[in-house]
């Protein structure tokens, strides 16, 4: 395919693209194939001669759309959203066509730059403290990951590392494994699967902190005390927390202020890392109706949340911010040869530096002492100068898209209004679903509905609530996923689609109450 040709097909993809978005109602939410489908409808091997544009665009409508789950039907309430709009959808090809990995400044300019002020923008519309803000005097900045799961695993990563350093700096003679086999990490019960593997991951003790449906699936900060005391008696060492704000079973909200007075600084031998994950919620915090949810956010090492999830920014865009930067750098920075380049020690690119003539790296002091003798163990070794210029310290992989132009384009074209307005009419018809269920005596809201998700069941066994969604997901008109409360098998449903209006949550509701009246005439309840 060349230029002119690319030309061609690029604008049949673009209609294609919006014929796909605009019917996509039509279609039904959820496939009706089996697993295996898709092998049947194509060769074994890749075609020796090449297949023509058309035959491959034939295909998509025979091969690839039924066994498509529509996450952008406004029918789909699975899950969490996923985002998407058409600024973001350009962006993405444009990202696509410059093409470059931009693990280093030197790599692509505009693809660093951009990333640390798109960070800096996001930043400033959730109000973040100037500490995580790279454009400021502060130590922090941001960094585009590709998923929630990868920035907890960064984190705890880093944190593990800090705190190995921290103990060696005051017994250097203690053996890193000794020190290692005694970390352990907390997170809430309702917390995300991913961080539950982030300690598998980084071979670390992970304990899980009881909640209660009293308590609003909310971690107490008397228990997260009582935990570490018992760990500490125990000849343990605290080391990371992971609060959540929205957790994925009920959107439920730690309280970060509370726990951050626990984990904080004066009371142990090593400071403890508090990640936030606010995966979906995140993105509620530019409202400021819903910015004191993120209150306490001063006591964080971390924040991350899923841009690509609820702010018109398609996947993958999970944006995260450290207070320190020298502490995520100091647990990754590798600096082979052959990534080296002139300006990757100046940080004056991407931040204001108080004095331009002195890269800021150079201002800002290491976290810990010279170790007395060279050694190759990163917790013995000094934490790096701290430049914004190389973004593959920052992360498990090195290559890097150029993701920043999403966000960018997104931004500019949505305007903070724009998306502001985006999230309240999710949370408007979120509410409107909750009192649908509150009106109907049959059903009872499971958990407090404070953003788009709403979780309710049948009041009744599980038995009959597992029965209906089996219908609702069977009928493949709407989809919805369960969740697990206190022991009670609840449905979720969650806004998810940029197109969702009041007449698809009353069709929805109307369907559900339908299936509920069989389920109910069948089944004991
Ligand atoms: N954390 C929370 C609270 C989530 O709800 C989710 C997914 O929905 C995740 C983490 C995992 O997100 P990711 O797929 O970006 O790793």
């Amino acid at each position: 395919m060349d230029a002119t040709e690319f030309r061609r097909r690029g604008k049949e993809m673009v209609d294609l693209i919006a014929d796909y978005l605009e019917n996509i109602e039509q279609r039904t939410v959820y496939p009706d194939v089996e697993p295996g489908y898709l092998r049947s409808l194509i060769p074994e091997e890749a075609p020796e001669e090449p297949d023509t544009y058309e035959d491959v665009v034939k295909d998509i409508e025979r091969v690839i759309m039924p066994g498509v789950t529509h996450w952008h039907s406004p029918y789909f309430y699975a899950y969490f959203p996923t985002a998407n709009s058409f600024p973001a959808m350009l962006a993405d090809m444009l990202s696509g066509a410059i093409g470059c990995i931009g693990f280093s400044w030197a790599a692509s300019p505009a693809c660093t730059e951009l990333e640390t002020v798109m960070m800096d923008w996001l930043g400033k519309m959730l109000k973040l403290p100037e500490d995580f803000i790279a454009g400021t005097h502060g130590q922090g900045g941001g960094v585009i990951q590709g998923t929630a799961s990868e920035a907890t695993l960064v984190a705890l990563l880093a944190a593990r590392c800090r705190a190995v350093r921290m103990i060696l700096a005051s017994d250097p003679q203690r053996p890193e494994t000794g020190i290692t086999s005694k970390l352990v990490a907390y997170s809430s019960d309702q917390a995300h699967c991913s961080v539950e593997r982030a300690g598998m991951i980084a071979g670390v003790r992970m304990k899980k902190i009881p909640t209660e449906q009293s308590d609003k699936y909310a971690v107490q900060g008397e228990t997260l005390r009582r935990m570490i005391q018992e760990d500490k008696a125990a000849g343990l060492i605290p080391f990371y927390f992971c609060a959540t704000l929205g957790t994925t079973p009920s959107c439920a909200f730690d309280h970060i202020t509370e726990l951050g007075h626990v984990s904080g600084p004066a009371l142990y031998v090593s400071k403890i890392w508090m990640h936030i994950d606010a995966a979906y919620a995140g993105s509620s915090f530019i409202c400021p109706e819903f910015r004191p949810l993120l209150n306490g956010i001063e006591f964080a090492d971390s924040f991350n949340f899923n841009a690509h999830k609820w702010l018109l920014v398609n996947f993958d865009c999970s944006t995260m911010w450290v207070k320190k930067r020298s502490d995520l750098i100091g647990a990754f920075k590798m600096d082979p040869l052959y990534l080296k380049h002139d300006h990757q020690d100046v940080h004056s690119v991407c931040s204001t530096n108080p004095n331009p003539l002195i890269p800021l790296c150079l201002i800002l002091s290491p976290t810990l002492p010279h170790p007395t003798a060279p050694s190759t163990s990163p917790y013995r070794t000094l934490s790096p100068p701290v430049p914004h210029t190389t973004s593959q310290h920052w992360q498990i992989p090195l290559g890097r898209r150029f993701r920043s132009l999403k966000m960018w384009f997104v931004f500019r074209m949505y305007g903070l209004k724009g998306l502001q307005d985006y999230i309240r009419k999710h949370v408007e018809l979120a509410k409107e679903f909750e009192s649908l269920v509150r009106a109907d005596q049959r059903f009872e809201i499971s958990a407090d509905v404070v953003l788009g998700l709403v979780c309710f069941r049948l009041k009744g066994s599980n038995e009959v609530n597992e029965t209906l969604l089996k219908r609702i997901n069977n009928g493949r008109k709407i989809h919805l996923v369960p969740c697990l409360l206190s022991g009670q098998f609840v449905l979720r449903f969650a806004l998810c689609a940029r197109t969702t209006e009041s007449r698809h949550i009353r069709e929805a509701w109307q369907l559900i109450t339908q299936l509920a009246e069989e389920v109910m005439q069948e089944l004991p309840h």
